[in-house]
């Protein structure tokens, strides 16, 4: 017997057939005798929806009643899938986040779980009741209710393995595992047998949405098994601990011959501030990202031009970074106030952009990764706005239209494209 804790994501949750299928997969896994715990998502497209609503209703909102709408999608799935297993015979009840309770810290709308109580749910799946957990909730120390960010399902599936002491946490999803690339726009992209969790993590925080960051942090810290896999495998599919999805591990466990380059990742959903002629002097930036970060908006890519003389006889430098695009109309706001603190002309800002990255641990040991990246690019006509590197990724900032083929000529570039006849 093992116990597991089995996600299933927006798309698989959509609509209630779906919802019978996750059934029959989660009812295989009880029959083998296993403990489960299923941790599920809104039905796709219902949490844009209802953050849509929130939006329409003032630009502004009170994160904690964002978190009072936007966490209500999961509790619709949890209870249709408690209702799907019990008809087929299995018995299952929904537990919601302040029912456990899984605690979390008061950051409404991008709360961190800080501690989930197990006895209940440990009675329930000893009595070889199926518990089925609303993702992406939990509830704050202020008592109310709180979410995880956008894709915390995930994370609340690894946060559960990890709390339950559970032997696997399986994330099931559209697609079979994690790809080299997002293989909707490169259709040649790669399935890896195995990802370490530090790829993981950084292939996640520049955009591969397929595992919330958060989740891989939470599970490299707690040495969770993570798997990914296709929930859209019909009936007779071998069970999950033989299906051939993707294993997050330990760059230990990694045996074959790396490449140099593990994946390519892409995101849209960031935004580009220039405030020009900012004075070229001591804490002129710290009077720029101080006030940001004290609105708690993370600055990502940030560039200093070198000084030119401005009209009068003070030296000045255009600064030039990135933020979410949903913080944005914060992020001007806050800027427009400390206008005068900071000393700048004029603050042009500019959403269609994307950032594009490349990741690889194998990067350590190579040089020349960056320039592949800047020939490869350059040679498509495609302009780098903005630079930034760690010691296993580099990504650029390109302008939104080239996305595609920035990702599709790298992928390419780096060696990373399937054999036509395994695609
Ligand atoms: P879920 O609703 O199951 O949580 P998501 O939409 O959050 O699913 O994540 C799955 C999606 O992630 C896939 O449909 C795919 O388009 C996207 N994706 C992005 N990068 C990758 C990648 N490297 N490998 C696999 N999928 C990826
Ligand atoms: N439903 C939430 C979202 O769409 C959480 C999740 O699906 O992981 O962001
Ligand atoms: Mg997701």
């Amino acid at each position: 017997m093992a116990r597991i804790v089995m996600k299933f994501g927006g798309t698989s949750m959509a609509g209630i057939e779906r919802i019978r299928s996750v059934a029959a997969r989660v009812k295989r896994e009880w029959d083998a005798g296993n403990e489960v715990a299923v941790v599920v998502s809104a039905m796709a497209g219902d949490t844009d929806r209802l953050v849509g609503f929130c939006r329409e209703a003032s630009s502004l909102y009170d994160p904690k009643e964002y978190d009072v709408v936007v966490s209500a999608g999961e509790q619709i799935t949890s209870g249709l899938l408690a209702i799907a297993l019990q008809a087929i015979g299995v018995p299952a009840r929904s537990w919601l986040g302040w029912q456990l309770p899984i605690r979390t810290s008061d950051a409404h709308a991008s709360a961190r779980i800080e501690d989930i109580d197990t006895g209940a749910l440990s009675a329930s799946l000893a009595k070889r009741e199926v518990a089925v957990i609303p993702g992406f909730q939990g509830v704050a120390q202020d008592e109310r209710i709180s979410t995880l960010g956008r894709g915390g399902s995930d994370t609340s599936a690894v946060a559960m393995a990890a709390a339950m002491k559970a032997d696997r946490c399986d994330i099931y999803t559209d697609v079979d595992g994690v790809y080299t690339t997002d293989p909707r726009i490169v259709p040649r992209a790669r399935k890896l047998k195995k990802v370490t969790y530090e790829e993981m993590l950084e292939l996640a925080s520049v955009g591969a949405k397929v595992l919330q960051t958060r989740s891989v942090g939470l599970a490299m810290k707690e040495n969770v098994r993570v798997q990914v896999l296709s929930s859209f495998t019909g009936e007779d599919a071998p069970m999950a601990d033989t299906l051939p999805g993707t294993m997050i591990v330990g760059e230990e466990e990694i045996d074959v011959e790396r490449q140099l380059i593990t994946g390519i990742a892409h995101d849209k959903n960031e935004a580009k501030i220039t405030l020009t002629a900012v004075p070229d002097k001591p804490g002129a930036v710290a009077a720029i990202f101080g006030p940001l970060a004290d609105a708690n908006i993370n600055v990502d890519m940030i560039i200093q031009n070198i000084a030119h003389q401005s009209s009068g006889s003070a030296s000045a430098t255009d600064v030039t970074f990135t933020v979410p695009s949903s913080d944005l109309a914060r992020s001007i706001e806050t800027l427009n106030q400390a206008k005068a603190a900071i000393g700048f002309q004029d603050l042009t800002h500019d959403t269609r952009v994307a950032k594009i990255s490349v990741v690889g641990v194998g990067m350590r040991s190579h040089a020349g990764v960056a320039a592949t990246m800047f020939k490869t690019l350059g040679e498509r006509g495609i302009n780098i706005l903005a630079i930034t590197t760690s010691e296993i990724k580099v990504s650029v900032l390109i302008e939104e239209d080239y996305t595609e083929l920035a990702v599709r000529v790298l992928h390419t570039a780096y060696g990373l494209d399937a054999e036509p006849d395994a695609a």
